[in-house]
């Protein structure tokens, strides 16, 4: 009871001091205040750890959108539901008082860096990775080219991405790239509609793929199978999409059943896999319509109206070199597949354009034209635009436990200044989606889903969101 009593005292006391923006300077130390910019599994992680192990902390996150979550909203596919349920965990730190979500709220446009850094004692970015890749190949900018991210954002709802509408008139997409998105997208695109009337995949595209006429699915990789980046989970799962052939070419497993018994385990089990699916394919052919067409040694070179031409590659160590023999697809649609991007979203972050990150030593941003790399006191990285591009949830989450622990040490070791008082952004001019917002948005979301059988519909129109959130 007494317990109780103290808690609810120390969040009307935070509630207080949030709203009255005052400071209690005088009968205790700061308040420390934390910003958080991005609402992904990143900055959620973070926040959980923060929260937990800092007591007199606040944490705000800034996020650009009106919805939190991040990949896991927009990137995680519609028929892997399981992989979603991290939002409970997200929700529940959300819940804390001394959270807050400060939703539609964008780094580079509506604050900037120096204003976060003026405002809070640590400011840690987890705003991910928004671009992609490029092959740099000649007419990579033909419309017959679209990057796999465009297209998951389109069929996940991502605002601004409704109106991608690919192409799915003609009979092969080829797929560039052999990650684990590229995977994703061959399964949305193999799968039967049905299957996917029950997840959360816009209406519009649900009614595109109902239309697709699409029955060969490519999945071109530069290296060999020994160095295929999706997994092994994923693999299984497309391999048993109903009414689908996976086509292996024989070829490109020479010399691989001799080798495979001395692999680590999860290429081993990979490999395997890949080789027993080879050799079901020329002891019992199946002979469906729809076609999942892996294939390897091939590094994009030119695109062309209605083919792509790939040089044939050669394995030198774990690296592919192009040769001057190649091969042309004939193709109707290209999807490039090889990896997202981090940008830099102001000028004051210390960005490595070449590597796409946000230059850091285990989370700790690094100074800008600093030879010797000193730390940047007080900022921080964490997720995908710390790590680039690579790493399911899991991972993300790790990483972002360790930067935040890197956080609390800084804060309790006093290597960040925290006895100046921090008031936290001043956004009373701005249209602000609060948690509570968020939740009006999911309740709305999920009714209008429950009617179509589905988990949610996810709202696209940005200002039909703020409408719903009370913006
Ligand atoms: P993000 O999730 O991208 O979050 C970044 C957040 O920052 C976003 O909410 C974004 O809107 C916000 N933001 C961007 N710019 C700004 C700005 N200027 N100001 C404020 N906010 C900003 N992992 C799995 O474990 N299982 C899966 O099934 C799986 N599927 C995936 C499918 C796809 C297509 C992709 C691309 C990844 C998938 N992953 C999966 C990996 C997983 O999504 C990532 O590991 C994880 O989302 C990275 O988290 P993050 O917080 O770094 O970035
Ligand atoms: P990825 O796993 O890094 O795969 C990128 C692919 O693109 C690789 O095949 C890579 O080949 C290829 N590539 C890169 N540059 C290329 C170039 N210039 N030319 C030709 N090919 C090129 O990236 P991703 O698929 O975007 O996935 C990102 C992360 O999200 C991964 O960690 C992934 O596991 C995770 N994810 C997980 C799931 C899931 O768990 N279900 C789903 C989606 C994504 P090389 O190997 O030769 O470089």
């Amino acid at each position: 009871m007494f317990l109780a009593k103290s808690i609810l005292k120390q969040n009307q006391l935070n509630t207080i001091q949030r709203t009255c923006n005052f400071s209690l300077s005088s009968i205790s130390a700061a308040r420390k205040k934390v910003c958080i910019v991005g609402a992904g599994p990143a900055g959620f992680y973070a926040a959980q750890y923060i929260l937990k192990h800092l007591s007199d902390c606040d944490v705000d996150v800034l996020e650009k959108l009106p919805v939190p979550f991040g990949l896991v909203r927009f990137g995680v596919a519609p028929d892997h539901p399981e992989v979603k349920n991290v939002i409970n965990t997200f929700t529940k730190t959300a819940e804390n008082p001394r959270f807050r979500f400060l939703g539609n709220l964008s780094l580079g446009k509506d604050f900037s860096i120096e204003q976060l850094r003026d405002n809070y004692h640590a400011v840690l970015l987890t705003y991910g990775a928004d671009e992609d890749r490029r092959m740099n190949i000649p007419n990579e900018d033909s419309k017959n080219v679209i990057s796999a991210r465009k297209f998951v954002a389109w069929y996940n709802g991502l605002p601004g991405s409704e109106n991608l509408n690919p192409d799915l008139s003609g009979d092969t997409v080829t797929l560039v790239g052999q990650g684990n998105v590229a995977i994703d997208v061959a399964r949305i695109l193999l799968s039967k509609v049905d299957a996917l009337k029950s997840t959360d995949t816009t209406e519009y595209a649900l009614e595109a793929l109902a239309n697709s006429k699409v029955k060969n699915v490519y999945l071109v990789g530069r290296r060999g199978p020994l160095q295929a980046a999706f997994t092994i989970k994923e693999l299984r799962e497309i391999l048993k999409l109903p009414d689908v052939s996976t086509v292996w070419r024989k070829s490109d497993f020479k010399d691989i059943p001799e080798i495979v018994s001395s692999l680590a385990r999860p290429r081993k089990r990979l490999t395997e896999l890949m080789l027993k699916s080879l050799d079901e394919q020329q002891s019992s052919p199946r002979t469906s319509e729809k076609k999942f067409l892996p294939v390897f040694q091939r590094s994009p070179k030119e695109i062309h109206d209605d083919f792509i031409e790939f040089s044939v590659t050669e394995l030198q160590g774990n690296t592919a070199i192009p040769t001057d023999v190649s091969e042309k697809f004939q193709t109707d649609l290209i999807l490039r597949s090889i990896g997202y991007k981090s940008v830099s979203v102001d000028k004051g972050i210390n960005f490595d354009d070449k590597r796409g990150y946000v230059v850091n030593k285990d989370g700790r941003v690094l100074q800008k034209n600093s030879q010797e790399g000193s730390i940047d006191k007080g900022l921080y990285v964490a997720g995908w635009l710390g790590t680039g591009p690579t790493g399911v949830i899991l991972t993300t989450m790790n990483g972002a436990f360790g930067v935040a622990k890197a956080i609390c040490d800084d804060v309790e070791q006093n290597f960040i200044d925290t006895e100046t008082q921090k008031s936290g952004l001043d956004i009373s001019d701005k249209r602000v989606v609060t948690w509570k917002g968020w939740t009006e948005i999911d309740k709305y979301e999920v009714e209008i889903g429950k009617a179509k059988g589905k988990p949610r519909e996810k709202l696209i129109d940005i200002e039909k969101m703020l409408k719903i959130a009370g913006v």
